[in-house]
C-alpha cells in the first residue's frame, strides 16, 4: 500500500475529498482555513498533526511547496507540540487519529463581528445574530456611535464600509479607489502596502489582508485609546 504523505494539503479535509491548501497562521504553524487543523512541519521529514485546532488567524505568508512528501506523525496527548513517535502511514490510522482531534476553538470576536455584519446586511441573514455579537464586543459597526473627539472618525467610518464592501465582493484591486487621507494611508501602508509582493500572488492572502485592514480600522474608530496617531 502507498504510504500517505503530507504535501501541503489538509489531511482531514482530504478524507472528505476536499483539497484545502494549508496556510501559515500567526503562530507560524500550518493551519487549514476550512477546519483549522494544525500541522507542524520540520521541513525535512515529518508533519506533526496537533490535537488542538488553530484560531483561524492567518499570517501574510505564502505556503511552501513540498516536493517530497512528509510523513505524518501523531502528537503526544499531554504535550501537543511533541511527537509521540508514531507514524500515520495509512488512511484508516489517519482517520482514527483525526477523529480524536479536539473540536474547533473560538475565533477572534472582531472577525466574527465583521462576518456576521456582512451576513446580516449584505446577505439578508440573521440580524439577531449580528446584534448578539455586537452586544458581546460592545461595538456596533452599523452605527456612528464612536468618540466624536476623534476627528477622522466619520471619514474612517465611511472607509470602513468601503473596505467591508471590497472584502465582501473580493475586490482587492478596488481598494485603491478610496481617496485616502494621511491616517488612512498610514493604516493602508501597515496592512496592505507592506505585503504587496506576497498579496499580488495569492487571492487567499488578499482576503486575510482585507480582514486585518477592517479590524485595524474598527479599532481606530471604536477604541480611540488604542489610536497611536
Ligand atoms: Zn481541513
Amino acid at each position: 500500500m502507498k504510504t500517505l504523505t503530507f504535501k501541503g494539503y489538509c489531511p482531514s479535509c482530504q478524507l472528505s475529498i476536499n483539497s484545502v491548501l494549508m496556510r501559515y497562521n500567526v503562530a507560524n504553524e500550518l493551519e487549514c482555513p476550512s477546519c483549522n487543523l494544525r500541522i507542524y512541519e520540520d521541513g525535512k521529514k515529518l508533519a506533526l498533526i496537533h490535537h488542538n485546532r488553530g484560531k483561524n488567524e492567518f499570517a501574510l505568508k505564502l505556503t511552501p511547496t513540498f516536493n517530497q512528501g512528509l510523513y505524518y506523525t501523531e502528537a503526544d496527548l499531554l504535550y501537543d507540540t511533541y511527537s509521540n513517535g508514531s507514524l500515520l502511514t495509512n488512511k484508516e490510522d489517519l482517520a482514527d487519529y483525526i477523529a480524536e482531534i479536539h473540536p474547533k476553538t473560538s475565533r477572534n470576536l472582531l472577525h466574527v463581528l465583521v462576518d456576521s455584519y456582512i451576513a446580516a446586511f449584505y446577505q439578508d441573514k440573521s440580524l439577531e445574530y449580528y446584534y448578539l455579537i455586537s452586544d458581546l464586543v460592545g461595538i456596533d459597526i452599523s452605527q456612528t456611535m464612536f468618540n466624536t473627539e476623534h476627528k477622522t472618525s466619520i471619514y474612517l467610518f465611511q472607509y470602513l464600509h468601503f473596505v467591508i464592501e471590497c472584502y465582501d465582493t473580493n475586490d482587492f484591486e478596488g481598494l485603491e479607489n478610496f481617496p485616502m487621507n494621511s491616517s488612512i494611508l498610514d493604516i493602508y501602508e501597515q496592512e496592505i502596502s507592506n505585503y504587496k509582493e506576497v498579496l499580488e500572488q495569492d487571492i487567499f492572502l488578499q482576503k486575510v489582508a482585507l480582514q486585518n485592514l477592517i479590524v485595524t480600522v474598527i479599532k481606530n474608530i471604536y477604541m480611540p485609546t488604542e489610536v497611536t496617531k
